[in-house]
């Protein structure tokens, strides 16, 4: 047999149901993996082997009785540590939560602990979830299984990471301007993002709430399905989750997309996304038109607004949702003073990192009296033109194709200027600001690097994108390929 590790979730669930691999095997053979890669890749702020192993044997158990399974049972996933874990740290790699131990689970832990899921650690991220590389993390930069000079991208780079790697195999994360799509483009493994309110935000550590959403690492469409399927529904505790009823998703790739509609946004080539980029992605619409899909192009007329109005929006959001971090009721706390404000002051001075304090000083000066009508509000504004844009599209399409990120990873360090790094989420942050859903697979490599290309879907039509994105990987290989490590 080959490597555990190279399964598929869909092989290995399928040996474990058959009972010719445990889930303890499985298990044990990516913790290998991990103590054998991860001390160059670093993407985890923590490995829980002891946990996974005791869920593993519950696994077996489980699956030897036959009671109660979901195709996860007994498979091996990492958690990014932005999702509350009852009893096991989320720091969200900031010095803020270093130590904070949530008393809860996030609804979505607690209907993968209910599906019988091993989680093998949490992830690396940028600091709160601010990046779009994993270098703003507080701890240490994850590096890009495909090349470990390079950047995996962010700020869910340890969870994508981890699964190009072979160290997990499916990961959830967060994206709230891209936070999954593009760290999933760079490390060559699918990534999607599901409508806003499609899987429940109880548990997120919340950064920017209107925009943030969970959703599945994996390495084919078929495997994201499923790790979808388990989280997606509505939630009590989360008055934003959607009551529409979820698809079944698996069901819905049948390999065909003959007489799909999909469409090519204009807009989605800008001046800086790199040649080889471009030539991946163009040849792919190719194949899919070969495919029996009819593709024609599309305006979006607003996309050159995007990123002014995300950075606006996102940062308003987080300076709001970021104030909860007083050293008063948990996280990092200054204790040296006798002086409130000065607990305070010192408590966020050295708790948060340098990407987090510009975020929480936009955001607070977009807010301010006199600045919000020409700022928040006009930023507001431009969302719903965006929004339009879309609903206008999928009028015509089921689907939009477009690539992931204006280029291949780059080197660590290598972007210094913040302008230039949110310049990154280009073509993926109109999606949250509008709310729809979108994948990122395996597209391509240009220069031996992986190139992202994205599906958009319209909201709750997450069906469509994971149909195309299966029918493309029936006739590619880009997402059987594995780094060296
Ligand atoms: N890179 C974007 C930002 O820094 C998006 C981050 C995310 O999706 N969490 O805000």
């Amino acid at each position: 047999m080959t490597e555990l590790y190279r399964l598929t979730i869909h092989e290995a669930a399928e040996l474990l149901r058959q009972r010719k691999i445990s889930s303890v095997e499985l298990t044990q053979a990516h913790l290998d993996r991990i103590r054998a890669v991860d001390p160059q890749v670093k993407a985890f702020t923590l490995v829980t082997d002891e946990l996974a192993l005791k869920q593993a044997k519950e696994a077996d158990r489980r699956l030897a009785s036959g009671e109660n399974l979901s195709p996860l049972t007994g498979i091996p996933v990492a958690i990014k540590d932005v999702i509350s874990t009852k009893g096991v740290t989320t720091t969200c790699s900031s010095r803020m939560l270093e130590n904070f131990v949530p008393p809860f689970n996030a609804t979505v832990m607690e209907k993968l602990n209910r599906a019988g899921i091993v989680m093998v650690g949490k992830t690396n991220m940028d600091e709160f979830a601010m990046g779009s590389s994993t270098e703003h993390s507080a701890f240490f930069p994850t590096r890009n299984p495909w090349d470990l000079e390079r950047a995996p991208g962010g700020s869910s780079g340890g969870s994508a990471a981890a699964v190009a790697a072979g160290m997990a195999m499916g990961a959830y994360g967060s994206d709230t301007g891209g936070s999954i799509r593009q760290p999933g483009a760079l490390c060559n493994v699918a990534g999607l993002k599901p409508t806003y309110g499609r899987v429940s935000r109880f548990g997120l550590v919340a950064f920017a709430s209107s925009l943030d959403q969970i959703g599945p690492f994996a390495r084919n469409a078929h495997d994201a399905a499923l790790l979808l399927q388990a989280v997606a529904g509505h939630d009590p505790n989360d008055s934003t989750s959607s009551t529409q009823p979820v698809a079944d998703y698996m069901k819905e790739l049948t390999g065909s997309i003959k007489g799909m509609r999909i469409g090519v946004p204009e807009e989605y080539w800008v001046e800086g996304t790199q040649p080889g980029v471009v030539q991946a992605i163009r040849a792919n619409i190719e194949l899919l038109r070969e495919l029996g899909a009819e593709i024609g192009p599309i305006s979006l007329p607003h996309t050159k607004y995007g990123i002014a109005a995300y950075y606006i929006i996102a940062p308003s959001e987080a300076s709001a949702n970021l104030a909860r971090y007083d050293g008063v009721k948990y996280g990092y706390s200054y204790r040296d003073t006798s002086d409130m404000w000065e607990a305070m002051e010192k408590t966020r001075a050295n708790g948060f990192g340098p990407e987090v304090k510009r975020r929480i000083m936009l955001g607070t000066y977009a807010l301010s009296a006199g600045y919000y009508d020409a700022y928040y509000k006009r930023a507001e504004q431009v969302r719903t033109l965006i929004t339009r844009d879309f609903e206008q599209a999928f009028a015509q399409f089921d689907v939009l194709v477009s690539p992931t990120a204006p280029t291949v990873a780059f080197k660590i360090g290598e972007i210094s200027d913040p302008y230039q790094m949110y310049l990154n989420d280009v073509f993926t942050l109109p999606a949250n600001l509008a709310g729809i859903c979108g994948i990122s697979i395996p597209g391509g490599f240009s220069e031996g690097l992986p190139v992202g290309m994205q599906l958009l879907g319209n909201a709750f039509a997450e069906e469509n994108i994971l149909r195309v994105a299966d029918a493309f990987q029936r006739v590619t290989d880009y997402h059987t390929r594995w780094p060296n490590l």
